[in-house]
């Protein structure tokens, strides 16, 4: 099992998609949830208590949240020191990673690191002078030994062309990215009627979506390897090894959980405070027998289900967009899974040709990725 353990509710940045969003919806309210906004800004359980929960479970992955988790230093050493994961990772804005040593550092399977593109649009969305210090963090921990998996997280939103931002993380010279992921800022805030999402999914990134499954595949024939663009890689992946079903492909409420600051368990870190979904305590369940919680309508009359799972759980209950706003989300997923389908033979022939592998298109599901932008 995977859990996202929320080390805080601060954040040291202050990015327009996060912080300007909760600023504008203060006063729109949480329609019929009961949200407790009260909860520990710090882990207020005992490192004791949560190598307890773990040890249930030998497969248990811990992946370090927040806020910004990396505010936590000591809290990510004593859990580290203390607590027998099967894995670490962290999912971090990366600002402070020169502050850990690299003893801990060199310890994570996987670093996630919030960078949103090149300079000017990384800035733009998270303040002046984030992505100069985030890229000489990130090469400082490669010079230091880091050996594991840097995946850069990518924010999107209106001012993001898809294809020219992952195209420059994945050729600038200076620090080039493998590993991709993106999520699109849809759907988790009160926010449609302020933006400009119709114009833009359907002009700028349905195309240049379909343009980048294009670039993934001609860099596959240039240079005979598989870029790790998750949400290409994990829909190749369902298709090469034939793995369709109706779960959420982040794992959120089934298989990948989180573990909030005070203690209890949620489906996923952006249900934080919402009662009517605690699972339970770190304190009194076991990490194996928790309830599942899936998505409801309309992802459950969907045709496209098994393959797109449903994409947020957090989406799908909240309906922070009307029906209207989330088929226009739901468009880019039908979009995206049609884009990798139609390049399909393309990857097969690579595959015959033995310029690729099957095993390129493997990777650690429930990662913190979660696939379905
Ligand atoms: S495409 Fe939309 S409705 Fe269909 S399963 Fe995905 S999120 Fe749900
Ligand atoms: S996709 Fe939605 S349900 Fe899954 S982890 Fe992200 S916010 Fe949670």
């Amino acid at each position: 099992m995977f859990f996202h353990v929320m080390l805080t509710t601060e954040c040291n940045l202050q990015c327009r998609y996060c912080f300007g969003e909760a600023l504008e919806d203060f006063d729109v309210g949480f329609g019929g949830f009961d949200v407790d906004y009260s909860l520990p800004k710090r882990v207020s359980y005992s490192v004791g208590l949560l190598d307890g929960f773990c040890r249930h479970d030998a497969d248990c992955v811990l992946i370090f949240y927040g806020g910004e988790p990396l505010l936590c230093l000591d809290e990510i050493k004593r859990f580290m020191d203390n607590v027998r994961a099967k894995y670490f990772i962290v999912q971090t804005n990366g600002l402070l990673l020169d502050r850990l040593e690299p003893e801990y550092v060199n310890r994570f399977h996987t670093i996630l690191v919030s960078i949103d593109g090149d300079e000017a649009l990384t800035d733009f969305y998270r303040g002046r002078g984030t992505f100069r210090k985030v890229i000489d963090n990130l090469k400082l921990i490669r010079r230091n030994g880091f050996k594991g998996e840097i995946i850069a997280r990518m924010t999107v939103m209106e001012q993001t062309d898809i294809y020219t931002q992952v195209r420059w993380l994945v050729e600038n010279k200076e620090f080039p990215f493998s590993s991709i992921h993106w999520q699109l800022n849809a759907g988790f805030w009160k926010d449609f009627e302020r933006r400009n999402f119709k114009k833009w999914s359907e002009e700028n990134y349905n195309p240049r979506i379909r343009k980048l499954v294009g670039f993934w595949v001609d860099f596959m024939e240039r240079n005979c390897a598989v870029l790790r663009l998750y949400p290409f890689l994990g829909i190749a992946n369902s298709i090469i090894f034939n793995e369709e079903e109706s779960l959420l492909r982040c794992g959120g409420g089934w298989i990948n959980y989180a573990i909030q600051t005070d203690g209890h368990i949620i489906p996923c870190p952006s249900m934080w405070g919402m009662k009517n979904y605690y699972l339970g305590h770190i304190r009194n369940v076991n990490p194996l027998r928790l309830r599942k919680i899936f998505v409801g309508e309309p992802c459950t009359k969907c045709e496209i289900f098994t393959a797109c799972g449903g994409r947020c759980l957090y989406a799908n209950v909240t309906k922070r967009w009307n029906a209207s706003a989330y088929r226009l989300v739901c468009k880019t997923v039908r979009n995206l899974i049609e884009a990798i389908h139609a390049e399909m033979p393309r990857i097969q022939k690579l595959i015959r040709q033995e310029k690729i592998r099957l095993e390129d298109f493997k990777f650690m599901k429930y990662n913190g990725c979660e696939i379905i932008p």
